[in-house]
Order: structure tokens, then C-alpha cells, then sequence
């Protein structure tokens, strides 16, 4: 029996940690033109599992946003901070499997340890083969044994990543008791059934600790596709640490066709003066994914 491929579904999943900036546009853009022109769904999920920088105020901007810029998503939105029952079932095979450990270091116990390309500690390996005598348990890492992930990104082309040196056995379960991003979106992706993600290149990084965390609970990976990072002028990732201005939902016209542009299309001089709905007709019949760059690349272009 042939077996047919899954229908497209893709997703945006904005963390409300403040207002969408021009990156956020990128990879909202980028996201659902690829799903749209591939006749796919394209779901919306806010990323609010990291509570203490989340807030609902930022999540009801955001949708405010989407909604002025002319994006329709299926569905209702899914919100990871009413997931958790969701995160502590995977974990708990997880556990079951013995693929996580308790683990009592503290930031400070690893501040001598390697840095990973995100910035955070390599897991020197302190609780790997058990807790040190007299110390509890603060949070709960995944094995990650000698484990080499490597997948072709649509945009990037082919990444190898070797998970000992570029991430070491990381957090599922925080010392605060949250759980961590890597397991949430792995966790909704496979409940959503999402088939091919697309989103910017700054998480690339984050996908081979994704894709081992869907191996080891039996998850299809999906098709990636990382697009170009947007910087400003000084080489720094729009965010709000770098203070990229708030996406303005009284001109979504011209800040679409600039994404547009930005992500290689050729959108035609004066289709910034049309209305936001001429602006997605013309997008949707004209969208090529092998028209965008790798990046990263500046904005405002100079
Ligand atoms: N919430 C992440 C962000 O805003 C995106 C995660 C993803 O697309 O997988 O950077």
C-alpha cells in the first residue's frame, strides 16, 4: 500500500512576551503564504508556557495585530499555559523509559561549564548517573547519550548537529516547575498534527534538540524550513532586548509588502498603496519559498 502523504499543516506560535515586531512579521508571513500556497491549514499557538515573561496583555495585542494584518488562522488558538496536563504526560513517558534524570544543580553549580550556541549551559553531566548524596531534585534533563541529529531544511539546506557540544542533556521540567520550551512545542506540534514548520532562523539551534525529543516519544518530525533572521543596523536580532519597534496595525500594507520583499519576492513598486486584502491576493498568487534568502539580512534595508 502507497502510503499518502499528510495533508500541510502549518502554525505560527508567537511567545506574548511583548508586541510582534518586523521578525515576528517575517515569520508570520513566511509561515502562512507557504501553508496557504500548498492548500494547507495554518494554525495560531501562543507561547505563554514561560509564564513569569508572558502576558495576556501582549497575547491580546498580538491577536489585535494578526487581525489587522489580515491573517486568518484555522481553528481556535492553543495556549500552552493550558497545556501543562499535556507536557507532564510526556514527561512522565519519559520518566517511565528512564530517558530523563533528576538533576539538583543550580545555575550557579554549572556557571564553569561550556556555553551552548543559545547561550545556556552544557550539562556537564553532575546527576547523569544519579543524584549527588543529600541533594534533591531541582529539575529534570533529558539523555542525550551521543545523539547526532540531521535533517534538510528547506531553506538552509542540509544541518548536522552533534547534541554532546551544542547542547548536552537539557531541561524538560524547570526548577520552577514549568516546563520547558523544547518539550512544549514538541508536545503541541505532534497533538496539532502540524506537518512542516516555518519560522525564523534564530531557532534553528533549537531544532535538533526538537527533532531527538520527538524521537524519543515516537513523534513524526515535520518539514522545516528557517527563514532568514531579520537584524537591525548595529548586526542584532530584532527582539525586545534590542528594542525593534512594535509592528504598526494602522499601515499593515506597507509593512507586509517590505516582509514581502524581504523575504525575496518581487511584489511590484506601488502595491505598498493598496489595501491590505490586494496585498495578500497578489502574495498568495506570486509566493515562491525558493525565492528566500538564507540570511541574516538587515532591516530597514540601507
Ligand atoms: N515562540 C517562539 C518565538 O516566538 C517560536 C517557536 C516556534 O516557532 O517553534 O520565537
Amino acid at each position: 500500500m502507497i502510503a499518502l502523504p499528510l495533508p500541510y499543516r502549518g502554525r505560527f506560535a508567537p511567545s506574548p512576551t511583548g508586541p510582534l515586531h518586523f521578525g515576528s512579521l517575517v515569520a508570520a508571513t513566511g509561515s502562512f503564504l507557504e501553508a496557504r500556497s500548498r492548500g494547507g491549514e495554518w494554525l495560531l499557538r501562543m507561547e505563554d508556557v514561560d509564564l513569569p515573561r508572558c502576558s495576556t496583555a501582549a497575547a491580546d495585542e498580538i491577536l489585535h495585530t494578526l487581525e489587522a494584518f489580515g491573517f486568518a488562522w484555522d481553528g481556535e488558538e492553543v495556549w500552552q499555559s493550558r497545556r501543562g496536563a499535556a507536557y507532564a504526560a510526556a514527561l512522565e513517558r519519559l520518566r517511565a523509559a528512564r530517558r530523563v534524570f533528576p538533576c539538583a544543580c543550580t545555575r550557579r553549580e554549572l556557571a564553569d561549564s561550556a556555553i551552548a550556541p543559545d547561550g545556556a549551559a552544557i550539562y556537564p553531566g553532575t546527576c547523569r548517573d544519579g543524584l549527588p548524596s543529600g541533594r534533591t531534585a531541582r529539575s529534570w534533563r533529558l539523555r542525550v547519550g551521543d545523539a547526532r541529529v540531521g535533517f534538510d531544511d528547506a531553506i538552509q539546506g542540509r544541518i548536522e548537529s552533534d547534541l554532546v557540544r551544542e547542547a548536552g542533556d537539557f531541561v524538560l521540567l524547570r526548577a520552577d516547575g514549568l516546563h520547558a520550551y523544547q518539550l512544549a512545542v514538541v508536545v503541541d506540534d505532534a497533538a496539532a498534527g502540524i506537518t512542516d514548520v516555518v519560522r525564523g532562523a534564530d531557532l534553528l539551534t533549537s531544532t535538533a534538540r526538537q527533532i531527538f525529543l520527538q524521537q524519543c516519544l515516537g513523534f513524526a518530525t515535520p518539514s522545516y524550513a528557517h527563514l532568514p533572521v531579520v537584524v537591525n543596523a548595529a548586526g542584532e536580532k530584532l527582539s525586545k532586548q534590542t528594542l525593534a519597534p512594535p509592528l504598526d496595525a494602522r499601515h499593515p500594507a506597507q509593512a507586509l509588502v517590505a516582509a514581502l520583499r524581504f523575504l525575496g519576492q518581487a511584489p511590484p513598486a506601488d502595491l505598498a498603496l493598496a489595501g491590505v486584502d490586494d496585498v495578500w491576493r497578489w502574495a498568495l498568487a506570486n509566493w515562491r519559498l525558493d525565492r528566500v534568502p538564507r540570511g541574516p539580512l538587515p532591516f530597514p534595508v540601507a
